[in-house]
């Protein structure tokens, strides 16, 4: 049965189209990390799931990439230089 929230997944055309952006900007953002995306094999197709997708349109970390800072910064207060 399908959950009505189960997570969609665009590729960067889609995402290009949807937000009415340029797909070598979507490329580029997820390239540099500004825009969280996965792959399957390392050069291979990108895949975004819509809210991360959404967050990145309107300049926000997406929950991902909050729980990533949120962790760098724990582990950054445990190091000590
Ligand atoms: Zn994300």
């Amino acid at each position: 049965m399908m959950h009505a929230t189960a997570t969609r997944r665009l590729t960067p055309a889609e995402v290009a189209g949807e937000f009415r952006c340029h797909p070598v900007t979507v490329r580029n953002a997820l390239a540099g990390g500004e825009l969280h995306g996965s792959q399957r094999v390392k050069g291979g197709r990108w895949t975004v799931e819509e809210a991360c997708a959404e967050a990145w349109v309107s300049g926000r970390p997406c929950e991902h990439q909050v729980a990533d800072v949120v962790e760098l910064k724990s582990v950054a207060a445990v190091r000590k230089t």
